[in-house]
């Protein structure tokens, strides 16, 4: 095989709560991690040349060992002592620094490449295991579908999906860097913790209004007050009838659960108009029997 074509989807976090603070700096933390219908694009081919090229579309983005594609590909490749090169061409929809876990899907569909063009025969296990060292989403971003999350990320264990909704992301002008998140999180005041558990439970009732009803993010303590974009919006969904709806991750891209699609479009409409925006979309959630077919084979080239 020569060529090959992978989607990359972004995640979004159901649920996020901070545990406590560790002595390495990391935060113990515990998550329901979502996939969800928003791709990047990664063609990757062979070349005789030796190294590891990529382009992309977003001008701003590295495109050397600062981009999670080219460390992800270059871990396997020295581990296998591979000769021979790699190009890839990296296409960008998710929004970079979002809350999205953008890289770190790319980096995991980059891993999955490296293993399917030079024949590595390494399980998804192996992959999710050797992912650790690029960043702690990508053992998640390899599996995909529906996870709870514990330790830094890295220690998942597979949910069921929650029944199909419609999903509507909303991203502010904003630039918030995570570790600026992390390091202004007072965790001992944390007045509120959201209920993973519940959320766990609803998820094996398949029971999405106790999904919404559970879903909460204490990294919004910190972001609220530097980003108030993201509480407008919030409302904005809330308002426009979605059940449930918050920050993912350490955002700034704020997201919304709709049951009925009608009301999510409009949502999207108004939206538009405010202020501030950089990116809405509406999608749905890309679930845990989908992922098992590890779709990111589009067409292959021999
Ligand atoms: P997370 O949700 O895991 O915190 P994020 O969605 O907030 O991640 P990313 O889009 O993964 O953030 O990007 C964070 C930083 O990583 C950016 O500043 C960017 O320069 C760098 N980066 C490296 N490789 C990539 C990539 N392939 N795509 C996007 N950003 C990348």
């Amino acid at each position: 095989m020569k060529e090959i074509s992978l989607k990359a989807c972004a995640k979004i976090n159901l649920g996020l709560d901070v545990l406590r603070r560790r002595e390495d700096g990391y935060h113990d933390l515990r998550m329901i991690m979502q996939s969800i219908r928003l791709f990047d694009r990664l063609t990757m081919r062979r070349t005789k040349a030796e190294g590891i090229r990529m382009k992309t579309n977003l001008p701003f983005l590295p495109v050397d060992r600062d981009n999670l594609v080219v460390r992800s590909c270059q871990l396997l490749m020295d581990e296998f002592n591979i000769r021979e090169g790699v190009f890839v061409d990296l296409e960008k929809h998710i929004p970079v620094a979002a809350g999205l876990a953008g890289g770190s899907s790319d980096a995991a569909a980059a891993m999955i490449g490296i293993n399917r063009l030079f024949d590595l025969g390494l399980s998804l296990q192996d992959l999710m295991s050797q992912g650790t060292a690029i960043g702690a989403d990508v053992p998640f971003c390899l599996m995909r579908g529906t996870a709870l999350a514990e330790g830094i990320g890295e220690q998942l264990t597979r949910l069921p999906s929650p029944p199909r909704c419609h999903v509507l992301l909303a991203k502010p002008d904003a630039h918030i860097s995570t570790k600026y998140v992390y390091t202004h999180l007072d965790v001992g005041a944390l007045k509120e913790h959201p209920d993973i558990d519940a959320q766990i439970r609803a998820l094996k009732n398949r029971d999405l209004r106790a999904l919404a009803q559970a879903m909460g993010n204490v990294l919004e303590t910190v972001t609220l007050d530097i980003c108030p974009q993201i509480g407008k919006i919030r409302e904005l969904m809330l308002q426009g009838g979605a059940i449930g709806a918050m920050m993912s991750g350490s955002g700034p891209t704020v997201f919304g659960l709709f049951e009925d699609r009608e009301a999510a479009r409009r949502t999207l409409e108004e939206l538009k108009t405010l202020e501030g925006l950089q990116m809405a979309v509406l999608t749905d959630m890309f679930l845990t029997d989908e992922s098992s077919t590890h779709c990111r084979e589009q067409q292959t080239k021999e």
